[in-house]
């Protein structure tokens, strides 16, 4: 089941995370979160037939078209994370505190299959969000995929921007350290 993995990993009674719920077939939204865990990085989700398909970012997304952006794979997430920020608990899996980056919409070009072309390893798509705005593609730089051909957690991906009207030199999420839903840091 899609969010087997993400709830296997965690303790609803003790975590105020979303257990969710799969929501058949809606796609276009995605979040940003800055994730304040042992390590910081930050969370890429892209809403994909009913969950977050989901990258650990560990430097954060940039508009810099010259930096190529390390994005590994993490476990689908439950739709109900498009809006969550919160202090996860010590002891918790992801223990630290999440705040909502960004969020928005987004656009597939090319294709308007998403899962297809996340288990294919390549998605180019646009966002409409706050901060990011623009081209962008995720593609894998190497791994496998499970008898259903989708991609595994873990596997290392590419987040790029491309250059276009929106691209930023030297853009750095770092500087940008306010939640867009609440204004915390
Ligand atoms: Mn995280």
């Amino acid at each position: 089941m899609p969010l087997d993995a993400y709830r296997s990993k965690r303790d609803f009674k003790k975590t105020p995370e979303p257990a969710g719920d799969v929501l058949a077939g809606t796609s276009g939204r995605f979040v940003v979160q800055r994730h304040r865990a042992t390590r910081l990085h930050y969370d890429l989700r892209l809403e994909v037939d009913g969950v977050l398909a989901s990258w650990a970012v560990p430097r954060g997304p940039t508009l810099d078209p010259d930096q190529r952006r390390l994005a590994m794979r993490t476990e689908d997430h439950p739709i109900e994370y498009l809006e969550f920020e919160a202090v996860i608990p010590k002891g918790q899996y992801g223990a630290g505190d999440m705040i909502v980056w960004d969020w928005g919409t987004y656009e597939l070009e090319e294709t308007d299959a998403p899962a297809a072309a996340v288990a294919a390893g390549e998605l180019k798509f646009r966002l409409h969000g706050e901060r990011l705005r623009g081209r962008f593609t995720l593609v894998r730089t190497a791994g496998r995929t499970d008898d259903q051909g989708r991609a595994e957690s873990g596997d290392p991906w590419l987040l790029i921007h491309k250059s276009d009207e929106q691209a930023e030199p030297d853009y750095d999420a770092e500087s940008l350290p306010r939640s867009v839903k609440s204004g915390r840091t």
